[in-house]
């Protein structure tokens, strides 16, 4: 993987001024393997971290699943393509009374950002993501964050900005075409991009996550630097591929933490405004969700999912996270401390 680039030094300087290629990230990657340049590169992060976004900190929820994913295959590494039922389900549809408890159970929280996930449904998911924003909105003015794929029209865009909708996620898991096509065969890479270009037309902030391990680390890389095209990226996660039972991928090596965490490091150098962190994905990645304070040490933050709701299970992080992020010196958003310390 080493093409001749910059030493660690000379990258990390480099990088901390914002200049930063596949070249020195690669270096960067490699570098902090060792564990005092690993130490180096996370206080740079942190550091570029602290003087964009300060030490602000906003808890959010993310409720599974509100579309049905009809891509056919499912992607290899995800539950929805295993063969023993019960893991499945984990991905199967909220009902909408399940839809409705989540919600108030997060805000009752003091959680006051909701991201709302379901699957890819190619023909189009208008008219069932607009019932449930509706839902929603007739118990809580909460904000709202969709990341359904490619399956919103350019009129469900807009109405959706109507209803304080500001953030869509459409993730290209990686930015290499072969590599994409192996993991996710019932799906359309360039439909994701286009889709990304279209948000940004409609002025929506754009989500995005990554995987660590679906590729090499220089298509790690390569994926997070190929989305500096999109100028209004505003969250960007990592996640770290961890086998399924049943899947197709059930005996695949898992992928490094600690290599998603040097990641993330690097993409806070390449995007310092961004709210970065690892993705939170636990029925794909048990323990996902809890690994706050490392992401914290590396730059991450300073948005985090204190809740996740899956149809037949529900992890509360928040007491965790507050904690440890009032331990490396975050404060959290009122309202999340007050709901929290009323339950203490
Ligand atoms: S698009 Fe998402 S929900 Fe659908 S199979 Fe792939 S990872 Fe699973």
């Amino acid at each position: 993987m080493d093409r001749g680039g910059p030493g660690f030094g000379v990258a990390l300087e480099r990088a901390r001024r914002g200049d930063i290629d596949l070249r020195s990230a690669t270096s960067l990657l490699q570098g902090a393997r060792r564990s005092d340049r690993a130490r180096e590169l996370f206080a740079a992060a942190s550091e570029a971290r602290d003087r964009r976004l300060g030490k602000e900190l906003t808890l959010t929820a993310h409720l599974h699943m509100v579309t049905p994913c009809e891509l056919t295959p499912a992607c290899r590494y995800c539950s929805i393509s295993s063969s023993i039922p019960s893991v499945q389900d984990e991905r199967s549809e909220l009902s909408e009374r399940a839809l409705v408890r989540g919600v108030r159970y997060a805000t009752d929280r003091g959680v006051r950002s909701i991201v709302l996930v379901g699957g890819t449904v190619p023909e189009g998911a208008d008219a069932s993501v607009r019932k449930t924003v509706k839902t929603v909105r007739r118990v809580s003015d909460v904000e709202l964050a969709l990341d359904v794929g490619p399956s919103l029209s350019p009129a469900t865009v807009e109405w959706l900005k109507g209803e304080g909708v500001r953030t869509i996620y459409c993730s290209i898991e990686t930015a290499n075409p072969k590599v994409f096509r192996r993991a996710k065969p019932g799906d359309d890479r360039n439909a994701r991009i286009e889709f990304s270009a279209m948000l940004e037309r409609h002025g929506m902030t754009l989500g995005n996550v990554v995987m660590n391990g679906l590729g090499s680390a220089e298509d790690l890389l390569r994926s997070v630097l190929y989305l500096r095209r999109f100028r209004r990226l505003g969250y960007l996660h990592i996640s770290t591929f961890q086998p399924v039972r049943g899947t197709p991928w059930a005996r695949r090596r898992p992928a490094s933490v600690p290599t998603s965490l040097r990641a993330l490091a690097i993409a806070r150098l390449a995007f310092p405004a961004a709210q970065l962190g690892l993705a939170e994905v636990e029925v794909e990645d048990p323990g996902s969700a809890a690994r706050v304070a490392s992401q914290i040490r590396a730059g991450g933050g300073n948005t985090f999912a204190g809740i996740l709701i899956y149809r037949g299970r529900r992890v509360d992080h928040v007491e965790q996270i507050l904690r440890e992020a009032s331990g490396a010196g975050f404060v959290v958003r009122a309202g999340a401390v007050l709901q929290a310390a009323r339950r203490s």
